[in-house]
């Protein structure tokens, strides 16, 4: 089981901002900007490699939800970025799918 397995049921401590019945997310426990969120599906889904057509109304609905949460802690209007990583070259250390929402600083291009 993964770390965001464990938070979503409640085995481990996060700081919740959003939950409904298919979508959580929470503040990074290391943030990397002022806001740093992280908008993870409920069900089990190791990465984006294993999404399948049956996931695409979640997928919609979670960038949807990110732009909410955006709005929600203000840096809708400054900007903000949304990142998914998959995988060793993309820098995915767990193993669950889940977007980054970062934002409240200037963020550079191309990352590194
Ligand atoms: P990634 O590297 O894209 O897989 O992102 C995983 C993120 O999860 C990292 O930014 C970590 O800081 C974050 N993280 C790991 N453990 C926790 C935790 N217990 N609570 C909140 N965020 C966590």
């Amino acid at each position: 089981m993964t770390i965001f397995e464990r938070i979503i049921l409640r085995q481990i401590p996060a700081d919740i901002v959003f939950e409904d019945d298919e979508l959580i997310a929470f503040r990074d426990i290391e943030p990397k900007a002022p806001v740093h969120i992280l908008l993870v599906p409920k069900r089990h889904i190791a990465n984006i490699n294993e999404l399948k057509e049956t996931d695409t109304l979640m997928i919609g609905r979670l960038v949807l939800r990110a732009s909410e949460i955006a709005r929600t802690e203000g840096i809708a209007e400054s900007g903000y970025r949304l990142v998914i990583n998959c995988n060793r070259d993309g820098g995915q250390s767990v193993d669950h799918v889940h977007v980054h929402i970062l934002g409240g600083r200037p963020m550079k291009w191309p990352p590194g």
